[in-house]
């Protein structure tokens, strides 16, 4: 399997309850590197751009309300498989299906506030990268 790169976002309801230390080394853990990390506060439109692929969803207005409400790290991880390496460290998007150990099951407080964005293929990956990161800042 090929060395890819993949955008994750710790989001704000983890931020608030001091987990970027904790959501990290489960990344380092599973053997993916934080190549680039920032920590900023998206505005509600930022926020829908980013999440444009839902923006028919009846969730929304309450996924744009909620990133925007706090704090976010983003990061690109790399590593072999990275996309769907990082996809199994995360857990199922709602965390009463998520496997235990994943960081959805251990920190994630419902479906909506679920601590964590994981890019879900090669071609989204890279837009989301793009989205928050220069080439200028991604040194491997
Ligand atoms: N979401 C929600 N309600 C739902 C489904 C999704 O609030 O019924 C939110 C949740 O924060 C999720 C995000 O919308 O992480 C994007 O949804 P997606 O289906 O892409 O899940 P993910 O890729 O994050 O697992
Ligand atoms: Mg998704």
């Amino acid at each position: 399997m090929a060395t890819e790169r993949t955008l994750s976002i710790i989001k704000p309801d983890a931020t608030a309850r001091n987990l970027t230390g904790k959501i990290n080394a489960k990344f380092e853990d599973a053997g993916l590197r934080i190549v680039a990390q920032k920590r900023i506060q998206l505005t509600p439109a930022q926020a829908g751009e980013f999440y444009a692929v839902h923006k028919d969803r009846p969730f929304f207005g309450e996924l744009t309300e909620f990133m925007a409400s706090g704090p976010v790290v983003v990061q690109v991880l790399e590593g072999e498989g990275a996309i769907a390496k990082n996809r199994e460290v995360m857990g199922a998007t709602n965390p009463a299906d998520a496997a235990p150990g994943t960081i959805r099951a251990e920190f994630a407080e419902s479906v909506g506030e679920n601590s964590v964005h994981g890019s879900d293929a090669p071609e989204t990956a890279a837009q989301e990268i793009a989205f928050f990161f220069a080439g200028i800042e991604l040194v491997g």
